[in-house]
């Protein structure tokens, strides 16, 4: 399990990895958006700033000028008044010529065009003037019916005409009270001024000289243009030209403003483009309008270099933020590869380690639709390798298996070490015959691997062990371990380089169970789960029981009654054997105790002794000290030594046998006859029982002759080597009449009894206390 908790956690840490970058990515995002909202409400704010500041000030420079042209009215006014008290006060005015030396005099010191004084009534106007070629003079007129002078009711007027050659002027009258000269009564006086005076107030280089102020009437007839540089052209009406054909809030707006006299900023559209117009009623000129018309990009400039300062401002950061964003993509990339490196990257074979394999073989698994089968390796006795040619070469030998297989994988196989020489492998599988074909060629292409790396030593073999996978849904390391399990049976030997064996759901099954009894065994024997059963041996001659032999039983297991078919062979495995056998071995000297101490004549008792024993170095000792502890004869016990003892050492087993006769026990070849034992092999064994195995009875003996011959044979040779028989699985009275034909001494066979518990044993063993028995309780 720990495969798949590293991975979990690999696949965790992965995972946490695209978390965070999903993160930050996301928190970048967010930032650049507060970011771009901040520069807009700054610009909104900014914008809404600047435009009032610059209405106001608009308004200001406007109310300065309109102030300007004031002054130059109201001033030219007072002169009307100076001239009119002049006229009534001066003595030298009687005539008009003393009138037009004085005004002439006047004329010259104020700059004006003309002087003119009308005598109304009588429809007569003086006029003093300058003629544009310096020429001073004076020119008597009647007053023009168009003239504005005529009628006049206002105290004070103020107007523009044009002079005898057609240039604009502006006229300043006043109604005086009437001076009498030369008969007539001069009721008006009037100062005409060049245009030329309003544009000293008017021609401002305000706004970088891109704005421009015009004087016109309420009704939009241009009086004075304020400068010839950058104006709009204008048609006919100024007004109208300025508002263009569309009509806009702004343009009624500014319209009705001037309809009720009032001042105003607007923004319209002119010339297709955005101007600030400001409007201004003209104190002491009725019918007067300043109006100051600015480009809107004049004055949005401010705003706009602030907001390019801005922008500049945002990108600058943003682009600092995407640098620091990449630079830490690019580090944790980094440090993200060096780990990648570090868990994927085998260091001894440079291929895949075993965590880069299940993240390969999940995605092979998940894509491919066809059957796939897993393999476990081994390197047999690879320990033993390494000891031999050294760490190094067994590198090597690791390095060259790994390229060797990976050189014959497909695109969609995949490879790791999952540690030592133990590798994992995923494969397409078609059928068994394919499968070792693939190992034959990786045998060759592990082989070349090495000749090429110079290694040169003795390959030992390469054990496989196969998952054909038929649960697509479970996780890779439980794959793996079927695997392995399969590895450890060894069933197929390939070219003696090579074993291999596919997994066995039956064979899992069983190791399960295995599992199971192991895990409990000695808690079992502790707490007396186990339990010696008798099965009796029947003398041929006197039709008695003979002896008996001891099995042994599992019987309180939590699964039911254990039979010796499963766990012998499994506590032959785990050496638990020895503790079972000794325990067996104490309790039947116990019980012969007893027998003995109740005075009755032991019935002799076979136990059976696990081959394993043989080379356990204080076997014997411990048998000893067991029947010394119970203070038994050793002629009451007999060993049963299984037929496959013959294959080990036949000198220790010698050994073994003279020390337990020595001791007085008495020993015995079980199973004879099961395995390859010929009799030849028993003749140098100095046992003194041979027990026929049941193989021998497992068919009618009827039409076997041949059979028959040869448990004749192996009798007849055993009493030539002075050894008792005795014929085991007997459960035919028709073999049981051969035995005793052929003089088999004893017979242990169903057809007599089965093993029995002890209490069942101790009545067929000793039927003569039962009948005692029997006898006292009638009595
Ligand atoms: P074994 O030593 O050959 O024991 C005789 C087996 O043959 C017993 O099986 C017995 O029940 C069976 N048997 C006897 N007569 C007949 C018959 O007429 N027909 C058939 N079909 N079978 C018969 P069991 O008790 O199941 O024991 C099986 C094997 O387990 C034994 O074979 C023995 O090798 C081993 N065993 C049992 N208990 C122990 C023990 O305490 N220590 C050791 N080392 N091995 C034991
Ligand atoms: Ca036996
Ligand atoms: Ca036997």
């Amino acid at each position: 399990m720990r495969g798949a908790e590293r991975m979990n956690r690999l696949k965790n840490f992965l995972k946490k990895d695209k978390q965070m970058i999903r993160i930050s990515a996301a928190v970048f995002l967010l930032f650049v958006l507060v970011l771009v909202f901040i520069c807009l409400a700054y610009y909104s704010l900014l914008r809404d700033t600047v435009s009032s500041e610059t209405r106001d000030y608009l308004t200001e420079t406007s109310a300065q000028t309109e102030s300007g042209i004031t002054r130059i009215i109201n001033d030219n006014f007072r002169r009307t008044g100076a001239i009119d008290s002049i006229l009534k006060n001066a003595v030298n005015v009687s005539t008009f010529a003393g009138i037009g030396k004085m005004l002439g005099t006047l004329k010259e010191n104020w700059g004006y065009n003309d002087i003119t004084i009308v005598a109304s009534e009588d429809d007569y106007m003086h006029s003093y003037h300058s003629s544009q070629d310096g020429d001073r003079g004076t020119s008597i007129a009647h007053i023009p019916n168009d003239s504005p002078l005529k009628n006049l009711t206002e105290a004070q007027k103020l107007y523009i005409d044009q002079d005898t050659q057609g240039i604009q002027r502006v006229n300043f009258a006043r109604v005086i009270e009437p001076v009498e000269v030369e008969g007539k009564k001069v009721n008006i006086i009037s100062l005409s001024y060049s245009l030329d005076t309003f544009y000293t107030v008017i021609d401002t280089k305000l706004y970088e000289g891109k704005a421009y102020t015009h004087i016109i009437n309420k009704d939009g007839t241009l009086l004075v243009q304020g400068t010839k540089e950058n104006v709009d052209k204008w048609g006919a009406n100024f007004l109208t030209s300025l508002i263009g054909d569309e009509e806009s809030e702004a343009s009624v707006k500014m319209l009705s403003d001037i309809a009720e006299d009032k001042a105003g900023i607007v923004v319209l559209d002119f010339n297709d483009a955005e101007r600030y117009v400001s409007y201004r009623p003209v104190t002491g000129a009725e019918d007067w309008y300043m109006v100051t018309v600015v480009p809107a990009s004049v004055l949005n400039y401010k705003t706009e270099v602030l907001m390019q300062l801005t922008i500049v401002f945002c990108i600058f950061v943003i682009a600092v933020m995407v640098l620091l964003l990449i630079l830490l993509l690019i580090s944790f990339y980094k440090s993200r590869k060096k780990y990648e490196s570090f868990a994927f990257v085998d260091p001894v074979t440079g291929g895949a380690t075993l965590q880069k394999f299940y993240i390969d073989a999940a995605e092979s698994l998940k894509k491919s639709n066809g059957k796939k089968a897993v393999v476990y390796t081994n390197i047999e006795k690879f320990k033993v390798t390494n000891e031999q040619y050294g760490m190094e070469t067994g590198n090597a030998l690791l390095k060259g298996m790994s390229t060797g297989i990976r050189s014959c994988l497909a695109e969609d196989e995949s490879l790791g070490r999952i540690m030592a020489d133990h590798f994992a492998i995923l494969l397409n599988y078609y059928n068994e015959e394919k499968l070792v074909e693939r190992f034959h060629n990786w045998h060759g292409a592990i082989m070349t691997e090495l000749t090429n790396r110079d290694v040169s030593m003795f390959f030992p073999t390469l054990q496989l062990g196969v998952y054909v996978v038929d649960e697509e849904n479970m996780s890779l390391p439980f794959m793996l371990d079927r695997a392995k399990l399969a590895m450890n049976e060894k069933t197929n030997i390939l070219n003696n380089k090579m074993s291999y064996s596919l997994y066995d759901e039956n064979a899992h099954i069983r190791l399960l169970r295995e599992k199971q009894l192991e895990d409990c065994m000695d808690k079992a024997l502790a707490e007396g789960q186990f339990e010696v059963y008798f099965q009796p041996k029947y003398n041929t001659v006197t039709k008695k029981i003979g002896s008996a032999e001891a099995l042994s039983r599992w019987s309180g297991h939590a699964y039911g009654m254990v039979y010796p078919d499963e766990f012998i062979p499994l506590f032959e495995k785990n050496g638990f054997i020895i503790q079972l056998d000794l325990w067996v071995f104490r309790e039947v000297c116990k019980l012969i105790r007893r027998w003995m101490d109740e005075g009755k004549e032991p019935v002799p008792i076979s136990v059976n002794c696990s081959r394993r024993n043989l080379k356990h170095p204080h076997f014997i000792d411990n048998y000893v000290k067991i029947l010394n502890q119970y203070d038994i004869p050793a002629r009451y016990i007999e060993i049963e030594l299984t037929e496959s003892i013959l294959y080990e050492d036949a000198e220790a087993l010698v050994a073994m046998i003279d020390e337990l006769h020595n001791i007085g026990f008495t020993c015995s070849i079980d199973d004879f006859g099961s395995g390859y034992s010929s009799l030849s092999m028993i003749q140098g064994i100095p046992v003194d029982v041979l027990k026929l195995d049941k193989i021998f009875f497992k068919n009618s003996l009827v039409d076997n002759r041949r059979g028959v011959s040869v448990i004749e044979a192996i009798i007849r040779m055993a009493k030539s080597l002075q050894m008792k028989t005795v014929a085991e699985g007997v459960e035919l009275s028709e073999q049981v009449r051969m035995l005793e034909e052929v003089g088999c001494d004893f017979i242990q066979g169903f057809i007599f009894s089965k093993p029995v518990p002890l209490g069942d044993f101790e009545k067929l063993a000793f039927p003569d206390d039962a009948q005692d028995m029997k006898k006292e309780n009638r009595n």
